[in-house]
């Protein structure tokens, strides 16, 4: 099930949507203020759809503009800056698929 966030023009606040269905691809409202003033956002991680709920916390300003997801020094560096921007704080999963991508 993908997981789209919209971040909203007025507010600046993110709303994660999870879509259920294809057809169900309607443009929602801000849940911070109702705004209908919002945007989606790249889907950060449809590349790897396996890493799935643990990275649902990533910071929503990263995007993969500079990934190569064929490349799993590629991957690895990304990942990285995301630990540091959460400071550290990851979860056993994360660390898990990390160490997986680094050693394929
Ligand atoms: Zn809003």
């Amino acid at each position: 099930m993908p997981l789209y966030e919209y971040r909203c023009g007025d507010c600046q606040e993110i709303t994660s949507v999870l879509v259920r269905t294809a057809s169900d691809d309607k443009q929602p409202s801000c849940e911070h203020c109702e705004s209908a003033n919002v945007q989606r956002l790249i889907s950060k991680f449809s590349f790897r759809a396996s890493w799935g709920n643990s990275l649902n916390w990533v910071p929503s300003h990263e995007t993969t503009s500079d990934l190569d997801e064929n490349s799993g020094a590629s991957i690895d560096k990304y990942m990285g800056r995301i630990k540091k921007e959460m400071g550290g704080q990851t979860t056993p999963d994360f660390n898990r698929e990390r160490r997986d991508i680094k050693n394929s």
